[in-house]
């Protein structure tokens, strides 16, 4: 009797994982880094827009860090 593989990708259709994700954008913030399908990413709710990363939305977003109670300029 053949063995049988325990490889779960040795039979039936080949692992998704094989084929590069397909690519849905670039990054909102105009960094240039590539966002494909399935990458966890940031969406602003607001606009819908995608973000590469947490920095590349607070780079984009209108905030900036402050001393509470001051509101001067922390960073
Ligand atoms: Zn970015």
């Amino acid at each position: 009797m053949d063995r049988i593989s325990l490889d779960r990708f040795a039979h039936g259709p080949k692992d998704p994982q094989d084929a590069p994700n397909r690519f849905v954008c670039m990054c909102a913030c105009g960094c240039g880094m590539p966002i494909h399908e399935l990458d966890v990413v940031i969406e602003c709710q607001l606009t819908k827009d995608l973000y590469y990363s947490d920095d590349c939305f607070l780079r984009k977003s209108d905030i900036r860090h402050v001393w509470a109670g001051t509101r001067e300029d922390a960073t």
